[in-house]
This record gives structure tokens, C-alpha cells and sequence, in this order.
């Protein structure tokens, strides 16, 4: 395998060009948004070596939520190309502009929906690929301790340190986008992380400073965590390896 894994990429929403680029340096760990993508997704892992890929549904796309019993049904049906299940979560900025009653709904939708990938985790024991963010991340937590998740990445996860305590405490990791190149805030938070659960992701093709995000970005990130940990990039490198093995069990 490549020695960099991209943890947390939306591949098939990559072009051509930059999915064989990323696949000539890189390990990639691809996620589902909607049904369709989990389609391509399973399309695409079959004729690509390096990719690996987690199904599921984002949740900020609660307009997608209705796929959820086709979604469970590709996920069975593939548990076996599958590392895991994902991305799957809580809703927290596409309720940001939601009248009180209509936000309150659609966190209750999607806490039943993550109920559902989380037991299904538990259940083909995959591991999950998470977007949290915010204080409804306990809510998260509580789910996956209730089904005894044991393998559980929090991609660009920026919560508070009670927060991240408690993800070191149940052995899961963390992995830091790209925006940690130009972020300040975001290497404060960082910064006051156990380096030792940390991963590194590109979630292309997320745009960052008005640049498509891609897997070769993870360059970067590993030199800025090296200056922030004050230790050597490999270390970062080698520490983002071991930690993404052990997530989605590949060697
Ligand atoms: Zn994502």
C-alpha cells in the first residue's frame, strides 16, 4: 500500500485526472454522500487499487434520507469491499438557517438514521467514518457507545478538549483536513490534540482557499502538524499510517 492514506476523500467526485493522480501516491479511504455515490463508489473500488471505500449517507444531505433503506441494502449486499460506513453523523450546518420546529425535526431524523448505520457498524463490524460537529457530538458518542463502536474516525473534528478526551478515551481517531495549511484557529485546536490519534484527510474535492481539494494536500498537512507537534514529518506520516491501518483494518 502507499505510505500516505487519505483517510476521508469523496472520490468519485473527483475528475478522472485527480482520482489517478491520487491513486499514484496515495491509500484512500473514499465516503458515500447519497446513494448514488455509494453506487459509483462501488464502481470504482472494484477497478482501482489502493481505494478502499465506506458507504453511507452525509447528513447534512437530509434530502438524501429517504435512501436510507436502498443505502443499508448496498451495505449488506457489500459488506465484504466495504472498510466502513460512512459518511454518516449529525446535521449541524445545514440547520444553522432552520426555523426552531423544522431543525428540531431533522436532528430527530438524523439521530434515528445514524442510530441505524451505527447498529449495522456494529452489527457487519465495520468501523464508521464520522462528520460531527458541535455539541450534538455527545449525542453521537452516546450512540456509539451504546453499540460498542470500537473503530471510529471523527474527520475534521474541531470540538472542545472534553470532547477529544473522551474520542482518545474510547481508542478512536481524528483526522486533520487540509485546512490546517492556512487556519489559525483550526492549529490552535489542533495543536492541543494526542498527535497519537490523529490521521490525516483531504476531504477533496472540498475547496480550500478557492483550490480543489485533493490527497497530494496531505503533503502539507503532515509538514504544518510536524512544525505544531515540533517533530519530524515522518513521524506524522508514520503515526497517520499506523492509525488508518488499524481504523479500516488494511494492510
Ligand atoms: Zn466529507
Amino acid at each position: 500500500m502507499k505510505k500516505i492514506i487519505d483517510n476521508h476523500c469523496h472520490f468519485e467526485q473527483l475528475t478522472k485526472a485527480e482520482q489517478q493522480r491520487a491513486l499514484a501516491d496515495y491509500t484512500v479511504v473514499g465516503v458515500a454522500s447519497d446513494y448514488q455515490s455509494c453506487l459509483a463508489l462501488i464502481d470504482l473500488q472494484q477497478c482501482s487499487e489502493g481505494l478502499f471505500i465506506c458507504l453511507g449517507i452525509h447528513p447534512e444531505h437530509f434530502n438524501h434520507y429517504h435512501e436510507l433503506p436502498r443505502v443499508i441494502e448496498l451495505i449488506e449486499k457489500h459488506q465484504h469491499q466495504l472498510v466502513g460506513i460512512g459518511e454518516i453523523g449529525l446535521p449541524y450546518f445545514s440547520l444553522c438557517k432552520m426555523a426552531s420546529d423544522e431543525h428540531k425535526h431533522i436532528l430527530q431524523q438524523g439521530l434515528v438514521i445514524f442510530e441505524q448505520f451505527v447498529q449495522l457498524a456494529a452489527k457487519l463490524n465495520l468501523a464508521v467514518n464520522l462528520h460531527c460537529v458541535g455539541e450534538s457530538t455527545w449525542q453521537a458518542i452516546a450512540i456509539l457507545q451504546r453499540y460498542q463502536i470500537k473503530r471510529a474516525l471523527f474527520h475534521w473534528f474541531a470540538g472542545d478538549s472534553k470532547l477529544v478526551h473522551t474520542i482518545y478515551e474510547n481508542g478512536w481517531f481524528i483526522s486533520v483536513s487540509p485546512q490546517v495549511n492556512h487556519d489559525a484557529v483550526y492549529q490552535h485546536t489542533v495543536k492541543k490534540m494526542p498527535k497519537e490519534i490523529l490521521c490525516l484527510e483531504s476531504d477533496g474535492p472540498w475547496c480550500y482557499q478557492d483550490m480543489r481539494g485533493e490527497p497530494a494536500m496531505m503533503k502539507n498537512s503532515a509538514l504544518q502538524l510536524a512544525q505544531l507537534f515540533e517533530c519530524s514529518t515522518n513521524d506524522i506520516i508514520e503515526t497517520s499510517q499506523r492509525n488508518g491501518k488499524a481504523l479500516w483494518q488494511i494492510s
